[in-house]
């Protein structure tokens, strides 16, 4: 065995993290924590994932359960799209399936949401398989490891990182090498500060033997994220428990699937035209909101109106405060509520 490979498989089992998911070599608890962990730091994703399996065992489960079921039980771990496709992809499972993930890595790769990334985990992990994984954490510990000094994200870097995962991941315990690089990377390998001394492959390392780890790897220029100004109406009707708010979904929603505050880049009374609702609006904002998406820098100023009126459909409800618990809604929707609804 590469040495490489036989020492971090050594270091793995002292080192490993005990995880939730380190237990379980069932193929769709596997899928659901690499959807999950897909840009959510663990701490987070532990409770969502035991509180998601508690509440779909089973891909029949999940299959079974409308999409504001699903939603609400990932909300508050944002990147709601990831929950849809894996819905989506869950469902294939059952429909085509019979409920089995398929073992075969073109049929897991059909999958709706399931990349090569996720294809590539579930196979090493849960089927054995040598099919190898390249995400954030492998990225920067191959890019150290071999000095790769091109910059990241660019075409010819990622192909390059997924041949040398290639060339890793042949041998024993496949899935066990796919998460020792991972796990250095979270642990060891890490963006600042890498703990090099203690580091099972630094007598491999290249950037350690040159002295470039803090210049690798090479980051690809980001444009700066757009700053969008928008309003957004939080139209309520009747008072105290028995007050509802009016939200949306789909085109009048920033976030397609999920019940949202009425916003967009016009006008405040545009927005409740756009929704469909009357009401009485207030003159001036009540509250301003900033909000970070991945690509853009919201500043949202909030109106509020009341006495709204509207017919409800499958696109515009009103919810009382405990509905809105069950069903999902994003972060920057509980933001809105609580600026324009505080006092
Ligand atoms: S020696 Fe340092 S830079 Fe190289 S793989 Fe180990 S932690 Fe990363």
């Amino acid at each position: 065995m590469p040495p490489i490979r036989q020492k971090l498989l050594g270091w793995y089992d002292q080192a490993a993290r005990d995880l939730p998911w380190r237990h379980t070599r069932d193929p769709y608890a596997v899928w659901v924590s690499e959807v999950m962990l897909q840009q959510t730091r663990v701490e987070t994703v532990i409770p969502y994932y035991e509180r998601f399996l508690e509440s779909f065992p089973t891909p029949h489960a999940l299959a079974e359960a409308d999409e504001d079921t699903v939603l609400s039980r990932w909300s508050g771990l944002g990147y709601y799209r990831r929950a849809r496709l894996l819905h989506a992809g869950v469902r294939e499972v059952v429909a085509q399936y019979g409920g089995t993930v398929p073992e075969d890595e073109e049929a897991r790769r059909s999958l709706p949401g399931v990349g090569r990334y996720t294809a590539g985990a579930i196979g090493s992990i849960a089927f054995d398989k040598e099919e190898p994984i390249v995400d954030g954490n492998v990225t920067r510990v191959l890019a150290r490891l071999l000095r790769i000094r091109t910059p990241v994200g660019t075409s010819a870097t990622t192909n390059r990182l997924w041949e040398e995962a290639a060339r890793l991941v042949p041998g024993e315990r496949p899935g066990d090498l796919n998460q020792a690089l991972m796990e250095l990377g979270a642990t060891v390998c890490t963006p600042k500060q890498p703990r090099c001394e203690s580091c099972p492959v630094a007598q491999e390392c290249e950037a350690f033997a040159h002295g470039e780890v803090d210049t690798l790897p090479v980051p690809r220029a980001r444009k700066a994220p757009m700053e969008v100004s928008l309003c957004a109406v939080v139209a309520t009707r009747g008072r105290g428990a028995d007050r509802k708010v009016w939200l949306v979904k789909g085109d009048q929603a920033l976030f397609g699937g999920l019940w949202s505050v009425p916003m967009h880049e016009g006008s405040a009374r545009g927005v409740l035209t756009a929704a469909g609702l009357h009401a009485r609006l207030g003159s001036e904002p009540v509250g301003e909101v900033a909000h970070v998406l991945t690509h853009r820098r919201l500043r949202i100023d909030v109106y509020r109106a009341s006495a709204a009126r509207g017919s409800e459909s499958g696109t515009r409800r009103s919810f009382t405060a405990n509905d809105l618990e069950r069903v999902g809604v994003s972060t920057l929707t509980r933001k809105l509520l609580a600026s324009a609804l505080r006092g």
